[in-house]
């Protein structure tokens, strides 16, 4: 018997024999995740994620027995959540055994008094959602993923939902967690995150994209799910008076859950399409919400006074109810991008002294790498704000590519290496919350300068024999 098949028998005595699939039906289930590329190859034939073996864990124990089964046999691992990443993360781009964390699904315990939660890696952001709304709680995470992202992947991703300028993104959600090492150790990090016993193990996980190990269940925050909620929305003749709007909200410590400045490009294509509306300037969608009316209407109001106060023309709040309610439709078939078309987002941060700069050399520079017969439209948005910057979420698309795939992905990476290259020059950090995977991967040298070399040593120290994703991180 080969290698293979030594490892499935021993898989199938951890985790049961329903639990291991082969490669032929692995190679079908993890061809890709949602990374255009990954799509565009499984497409025509010649997928980049190979696993030799795929396995569906629902114990903790289980994940560690697996994970020092890979170590004795030299095999590469790599977790699987719901495969909903845009970066490629999630390819078993090495072979060897991917462990899909779904089969670790439950609420483990719920403290209503802290409002904590301990919870199961592999449940979808949706599903738990879903489990504490007739509770009157909320974990606040609302990727436009929900459906299929799940704890543990939006932790290893580093992941921001559509509430996160009130709420924080997926790193403020989470307390601590336990974690399985790249060597088979549990460890549980401190259960509290505010402490100076040291540095914040718990934080070493998040956006490691699984080379640092499986995260098999975390200790996150909960919210009371709002009572109240209100929209206010401003169109401006000029973008950067939305944007010094968002700024003058964000430093006077207002906080609403949603902030989208869509640019011209977007407020005429994206939101109108949304919100069934025409639209023709750049346009400040925002959602205020809480437990207490008054508080929610009082921070509405002054942050409209602030709009006012720069031009804003004030707009039905109808529009950001609707915009609400059809948040994720967009992402969804009919309307999702599909083969031949390439698409794929730069969503980068900078503060709020280079943003403007940010973003005028990114949209140029995305534009001006695409030549003109290929009709690439670009609709970017300013969202996820914080009290010091923004996230600029520019969205390419090229309604049909190159018919040869190496053609279609050597144009794909042209053009995001002209945008990426441009926002690090002009200031930004390469991603807000689609993490690195395959396609950021080639910039993480440039945005880390001598600190790679200190994550690689973190990396060699954790994981000696360089199974868990290799070569992802640019490690
Ligand atoms: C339509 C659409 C909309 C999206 N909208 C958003 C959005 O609003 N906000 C956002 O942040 N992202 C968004 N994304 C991207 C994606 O959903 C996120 O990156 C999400 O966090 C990935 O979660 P996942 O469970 O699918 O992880 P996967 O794609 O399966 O994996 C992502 C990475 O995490 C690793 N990993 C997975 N689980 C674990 C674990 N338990 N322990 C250790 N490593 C693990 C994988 O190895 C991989 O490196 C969107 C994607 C799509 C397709």
């Amino acid at each position: 018997m080969g290698l293979v098949g030594t490892l499935r028998d021993a898989l199938a005595g951890i985790v049961g024999d329903a639990n291991v699939m082969a490669a032929d039906e692995a190679r079908v289930h993890y061809a890709n995740d949602q990374y255009w590329y990954a799509i565009a190859a499984t497409g025509a034939g010649q997928p980049v994620s190979r696993p030799d073996l795929a396995v569906r864990p629902s114990r903790t124990e289980q994940v560690a027995a697996i994970v020092r089964l890979a170590n004795e046999h030299r095999v590469p691992i790599t977790p699987w959540g719901g495969g909903s990443g845009v970066q490629g993360a999630a390819n078993a781009t090495e072979g060897g055994i991917v462990v899909d964390l779904r089969g670790m699904q439950r609420v483990r315990s719920i403290d209503q008094k802290s409002l904590t939660c301990i919870v199961e890696a592999g449940l979808a952001c949706r599903d738990f959602e879903a489990q504490l709304n007739p509770m009157g709680l909320s974990f606040t995470h609302y990727p436009a993923s929900a459906e299929w992202a799940t704890i543990g992947g939006s932790i290893a991703a580093r992941g921001s939902g559509v509430l996160s300028t009130k709420y924080g993104k997926i790193e403020e959600h989470v307390l601590s967690v336990e974690w399985v090492t790249p060597t088979g150790e549990i460890v549980n990090t401190p259960n509290v995150p505010r402490h100076a016993a040291g540095p914040e193990l718990t934080q070493l996980l998040v956006g490691a994209e699984g080379t640092f190990g499986i995260v098999t269940a975390a200790n996150v925050k909960l919210h009371l799910l709002p009572k109240h909620r209100v929209f206010s929305v401003f169109a401006f003749a000029n973008q950067s008076d939305g944007v010094e709007a968002g700024r003058r909200i964000m430093t006077t410590g207002l906080k609403p859950p949603v902030m989208r400045l869509y640019d011209v490009h977007a407020a005429a294509h994206s939101l109108a399409r949304a919100v069934e509306m025409p639209l023709d300037k750049p346009t400040l969608v925002m959602m205020f919400d809480g437990e207490y009316p008054e508080l929610v209407e009082l921070e509405a109001q002054i942050a409209s006074k602030l709009c006012r106060e720069l031009n804003g023309i004030e707009l039905p709040p109808s529009i950001g109810a609707l915009w609400w309610d059809r948040r994720y439709v967009f992402y969804y078939p009919p309307y999702a991008p599909e083969l031949p078309s390439i698409w794929g987002t730069i969503d980068v941060v900078a503060d709020f002294e280079h943003i403007e700069t940010v973003y005028t050399a990114t949209t140029t520079a995305i534009r001006a790498a695409c030549p003109t017969e290929y009709n690439l439209s670009l609709n970017t948005h300013f969202s996820h704000w914080y009290e010091w910057g923004s996230m600029i979420y520019a969205r390419m698309k090229v309604p049909k590519g190159p018919d040869r795939l190496e053609d279609a992905k050597a144009l794909h990476d042209r053009i995001i290496k002209a945008g990426v290259e441009a926002a690090l020059e002009a200031g930004a950090v390469i991603n807000d919350h689609h993490g690195v995977g395959m396609r950021l991967a080639p910039y993480m040298q440039a945005q880390y300068g001598d600190g790679m070399l200190a994550l690689q040593r973190i990396k060699a120290a954790l994981d000696p024999n360089d199974l868990f994703c290799p070569g992802k991180l640019s490690l």
